[in-house]
């Protein structure tokens, strides 16, 4: 194997990394992914994908950790009280030796922010947020700038879940499935930032939020390392312990792909 024989030398860190299907050091140091929400499902997402030895991760959010939160894998007591994206940049900084990881943390809700030029130079972006808004205006800038995207979600009683890739001109877009969204000029998202106060919570025990965490960035792997042909929707029912994989096709009628 080329790698093998390579003169390069990775850090100690990834060694048990040589040999992996796609993947090699000089590769994952070039990558650069952004992470939205770094919450239960973002955290485990970031930590996970920074072990793949990429170069650069911005994390986006604005929420700050809550002792309701501490249920969460990856939240500790003395977290609470502090942004989520400047918790999880200080936990990952501290993984690594010698690897170098640029972290930028972004504690800002996205909606509030232009994500244009983070997105433009990005390799894959991942939504892990519980906003709609949030993820079909990144889905919008995704699209835009023919960067992959990776959306993951949990259903409100704590059970269920699904792993989405979107793939620009040749997967469904959020918005091929989300019929009843207006076209991009007319949806207006970043006015509805308002509108999107809490009114419940989600159930989340953590291991629903980890395994669909795992998949992500099982996933993530795959597409940056181009592992194999993806699936591009991977639905989980956790109570029932049944998974099913779907394509689902793009909608000519979409406004945005
Ligand atoms: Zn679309």
């Amino acid at each position: 194997m080329e790698l093998l024989n390579s003169s390069f030398s990775e850090p100690k860190e990834f060694s048990r990394l040589i040999g992996l299907k796609g993947w090699n050091y000089k590769k994952a140091k070039r990558m650069e992914v952004v992470v939205v929400g770094c919450g239960g499902l973002g955290s485990p997402i970031a930590r996970l994908i920074s072990r793949f030895g990429i170069g650069k991760l911005t994390l986006i959010d604005n929420d700050i950790v809550e002792i309701e939160n501490l249920n969460r894998d990856g939240f500790e007591i003395k977290d609470v009280g502090k942004n989520k994206a400047e918790v999880l940049k200080s936990k990952i900084e501290n993984f690594f030796d010698s690897h170098p990881i640029s972290i930028k943390a972004i504690p800002e809700n996205v909606l509030n922010i232009s994500v244009d030029e983070i997105v433009e130079t990005a390799d894959l972006v991942i939504t892990a947020t519980d906003t709609t808004n949030s993820r079909i205006y990144v889905n919008d800038v995704c699209i835009q700038h023919n960067t992959k995207m990776i959306d993951v979600g949990f259903t409100t009683d704590g059970l269920r879940g699904h792993v989405r890739l979107i793939i620009p001109g040749k997967t469904a877009c959020l918005r091929c499935t989300y019929f009843e969204l207006p076209s991009p000029e007319k949806t207006n998202l970043k006015d509805k930032l308002n509108l999107e106060k809490k009114t419940g919570y989600a159930i989340s025990p953590a291991p629903t939020l980890t395994f669909l965490a795992s998949l992500a960035a099982m996933m993530a792997f795959n597409v940056l390392f181009e592992i194999s042909r993806l699936p591009s929707y991977i639905s989980a029912n956790l109570a029932e312990m049944k998974f099913s994989v779907v394509e689902l096709k793009k909608n000519p009628k979409c406004e945005v792909c």
